[in-house]
């Protein structure tokens, strides 16, 4: 690390992204064809999507509100008239030979993305910028080739999805501004429920132009854009080794190419793909099978009605609202289905650090237990904030109500169900009273506890659980007899 910095020192690196979303609908964004991941190849097509002669495309509604959503969690603008233009290319993952894309008059113009860079530790809260947004526009994702074995296998179950192409300023400064950025995204639109935005589906992807300028100049440099970047590690690393390729060339007194470089995450390196195309390569048009769409003032603030707040001011309020820490806020608000759990429990039961506590930790682990996949949990806000409740009238303890919630989570049981099940707590022991007996009746066990034999509480605590049949909660039983035996002393 320090060796990259001294390499770099003497340069700024300026960052620009260009990320692809795909957005969540049934249907493709011109067709009636099915939106699909995984099936057989090939399945999902019709011919829009294979581009077979006299098909022509119709726009999906449903791919527009998306865009607009997608925008508007970022606070663009959304253009009032909007059209779709050919990008003209001759490539086999394109059968019509064009894709139907935006170029003059994108859906959304300018916004911005709120990012958070890493704290000086894990659970400290670091610094947040805003990186702006250039515009957001629609267009359709291609087909996938596979090479192999000299061959080439081509599915066109993907050709045709709606993606939101993301296009930010040149305003990252480092590999880590750039995965906080794209972190920020897929936060921003997964709560939106615009895309889950999972690069390992390729749900999410994205390409990195970097340039490198004198330290303290306001000029841009020359920029290498780097495609075939699948994860957010491969992004960091792809950046860092531009930015020392670009360094070595500076310093060389060389002049960096305007190309795309291709990025190889196996042997860490790029390898230059072709020089960058410019715009007239493409000869965008209007695509004449699809008049321009104008988009009402209505329906724009409907969608903005509809969303959902934004999770980093979700994380503020919850740090404003209701104390809670850096550490419990930063693990809730990324995911809306933590968020919503927790919100929704409290609103039963106002005890939001306990709630917290549990959701954060012990919830969260369940749900990561099953896959992450909240319909197999059996666990209800209502339910959760009832255990809450029973810890606060000293029916269990904390470490209990932990085991009896992950048992809960699998049965789906009420509290007082799981803990009588589970032979934890109740309402019907009152502890303090045969915790009282207990020492009463052991005088022996508890003035060797009262003379310093620390120990001699098991026996008392023993003394517990027979008169309780086991029942008791052990960690309630401990402090209740702690309490008791140093109350006596004094
Ligand atoms: P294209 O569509 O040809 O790739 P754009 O002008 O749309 O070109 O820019 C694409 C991306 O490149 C944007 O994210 C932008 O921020 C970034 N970018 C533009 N100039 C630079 C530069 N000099 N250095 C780094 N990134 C840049
Ligand atoms: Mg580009």
């Amino acid at each position: 690390m320090a060796d990259f910095k001294k390499r770099t020192m003497e340069y700024e690196a300026v960052v620009g992204l260009e990320v692809h979303v795909q957005l969540r609908t049934r249907s493709k964004a011109f067709s009636r064809s099915r939106c699909s991941y995984g099936e057989e190849p090939n399945g999902a097509t019709d011919p829009v999507v294979l581009g077979l002669p006299g098909a022509l495309p119709v726009l999906n509604r449903e791919a527009v509100l998306q865009c607009i959503r997608a925008g508007l969690m970022f606070g663009s603008q959304i253009s009032r008239i909007t059209s779709w233009d050919r990008k003209n290319y001759f490539y086999p993952d394109s059968p019509k030979n064009y894709q139907i894309t935006q170029q003059a008059r994108p859906i959304c113009v300018g916004g911005t993305v709120e990012i958070e860079l890493p704290g000086r530790a894990r659970n400290i809260q670091g610094e947040h910028r805003f990186i702006r947004l250039n515009r957001i526009h629609l267009e359709e994702d291609v087909g996938k080739l596979t090479h192999e074995d000299g061959h080439s296998l081509i599915d066109f179950n993907r050709a045709g999805t709606p993606l939101a192409e993301i296009v930010t300023e040149p305003d990252l400064r480092s590999a880590e501004e750039a995965a906080a950025c794209l972190n920020s995204i897929r936060m921003y639109l997964a709560h939106a429920e615009v895309s889950p935005c999972d690069m390992e589906k390729g749900q999410m992807r994205c390409d990195v132009n970097v340039s490198l300028r004198p330290m303290g100049s306001d000029e841009l440099g020359t920029r290498v854009e780097l495609k075939n970047l699948n994860s957010i590690s491969a992004v960091r690393h792809a950046i860092d080794q531009e930015i020392l390729r670009q360094g070595r060339i500076l310093r060389a007194n060389g002049t960096i190419l305007q190309e795309t470089r291709r990025w190889d995450a196996v042997r860490n390196c790029s390898d230059g793909m072709r020089r960058k195309e410019a715009v007239h390569d493409y000869c965008y048009f209007p695509d004449p099978d699809l008049p321009p769409l104008r988009l009402g003032e209505e329906l724009i603030q409907r969608l903005r009605d509809e969303l959902p707040e934004k999770p980093f001011d979700r994380q503020r309020r919850y740090e404003r609202c209701y104390g809670l820490p850096y550490t419990l806020t930063s693990v809730l608000c990324p995911s809306r289905a933590l968020g919503d759990f927790f919100e929704a429990a409290v609103k039963i039961y106002n005890n939001p650090r306990a709630i917290a506590n549990l959701v954060a930790n012990d919830l969260l682990r369940e749900i990561g237990a099953v896959g992450g996949c909240w319909s197999e949990l059996r666990l209800s806000p209502n339910d959760l904030a009832e255990l809450v409740a029973a810890v606060d009238r000293g029916e269990l303890s904390k470490q209990s109500a932990q085991d009896v919630l992950a048992a809960m989570c699998h049965s789906g049981e009420r509290p007082a169900a799981a803990m009588e099940r589970l032979g934890i707590g109740g309402s019907d022991i009152d502890l303090e009273k045969i915790c009282r007996e207990a020492i009463g009746e052991n005088v022996r066990a508890t003035a060797e506890f009262k003379g310093g034999k620390v120990a001699a509480i098991n026996a008392l605590k023993g003394a517990v659980m027979g008169k309780t049949a086991g029942r008791a909660d052990p960690p309630m039983v401990d402090a209740t007899l702690r309490r008791l035996l140093l109350k006596n002393t004094e």
